[in-house]
């Protein structure tokens, strides 16, 4: 009579997936977070790093106007 047995450790199994999955999901987010990595000097307004010098520029020339920073309002801040 093991066929109780079994059947506990394969849902002992399935929880440990499972536990596996949502630490994996929390993984996700943090490398989310590490992702915006470019960040308005003025605003302190983060982007994705991935997004371009393009919308950096439209981002300073929209929110920031009157700033003169316009080359240097954008850095990409990597860490
Ligand atoms: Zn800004």
């Amino acid at each position: 009579m093991g066929g109780g047995n079994a059947q506990k450790s394969k849902m002992a199994r399935e929880k440990n997936l499972e536990k596996q999955r949502a630490a994996a999901k929390g993984s996700q987010l943090d490398s989310n977070k590490k992702a915006m990595s470019i960040q308005c000097k003025v605003c302190m307004q983060t982007f994705i790093c991935t997004t371009s010098e393009v919308k950096c520029k439209e981002h300073a020339e929209a929110k920031h106007p009157k700033s003169d920073l316009h080359n240097t309002t954008m850095a990409c801040d990597i860490r």
